[in-house]
């Protein structure tokens, strides 16, 4: 049986959610090391968007700038469109847009405004801030720059979700999943997870015992070619 999805006030969440990352325009940074110089998370090569069903819904209805997702967009490596459709949760649907450079900013998808980010659940089911996705380390310039996303965008992300998972549990526990894997995927890596803390500080956090350390955010490691 499918969980009770609550009606979500699209229009009202984009507007909450509008801060850019970092002050800089992020795309600029990250798309020269992209061999089509796209920002890689507007390239459907590397990242295929998936949206909430009732955002569809919204979309449709105010931009062509979406279609949904058909699986041949990435002509250089067609993704695995059935495995990728099985791993999309059941409440979202993938998307594809007209790309980097016919962007409209007020009809960003939610899943674009919170890259590269997610929100870490811990263990014992708490919200504790943002943590970065990450299968993008070598490639998004924003991870290797956490000192550089701002106290506001931080502010909205949590507020968002915080509102999300007040009337949405069963999404807070999708992202509890999703804690858990990374957290899988450190400790095999033997590597502490660098998160923004609700707080508004940087911590590493252990992901076995979910100990956190408080760091400087620009001393944290570097990736990829931003090394
Ligand atoms: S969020 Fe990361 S991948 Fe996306 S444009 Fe910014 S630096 Fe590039
Ligand atoms: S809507 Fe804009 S931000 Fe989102 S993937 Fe497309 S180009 Fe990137």
């Amino acid at each position: 049986m499918s969980a009770h999805i609550p009606e979500l006030n699209i229009r009202q969440i984009y507007a909450a959610f509008n801060q850019p990352i970092t002050l800089i325009d992020c795309g600029e940074m990250c798309a020269p090391y992209n061999s089509n110089e796209t920002p890689f998370c507007c390239d459907i090569c590397h990242a295929v968007p998936a949206a909430y069903a009732q955002e569809w819904k919204f979309l449709q209805k105010n931009t062509y700038l979406w279609h949904e997702w058909r699986g041949d967009e990435c002509a250089a490596t067609p993704t695995e469109a059935a495995s990728l459709r099985a791993e999309t949760p059941e409440a979202m649907l993938l998307l594809a847009c007209l790309g980097a450079t016919q962007c409209q900013r007020p009809y960003r998808a939610l899943s674009c405004r919170q890259f590269p980010f997610f929100p870490y659940i811990t263990d014992d089911f708490r919200f504790l801030g943002l943590a970065y996705e990450w299968a993008f380390e070598d490639t998004c310039w924003v991870i290797s720059h956490l000192e550089q996303v701002s106290l506001e965008y931080r502010q909205e992300f949590t507020t968002t979700f915080d509102e999300l998972f007040s009337r949405w549990p069963q999404e807070m526990e999708s992202y509890a999943i999703h804690s858990e894997e990374m957290r899988s995927a450190y400790v095999e890596m033997r590597r502490r997870i660098p998160i923004l803390h609700r707080n508004g500080g940087c911590y590493l956090l252990n992901p076995g015992s979910e100990r956190i350390q408080r760091v400087e955010s620009k001393k944290l490691a570097k990736h990829g070619p931003y090394q």
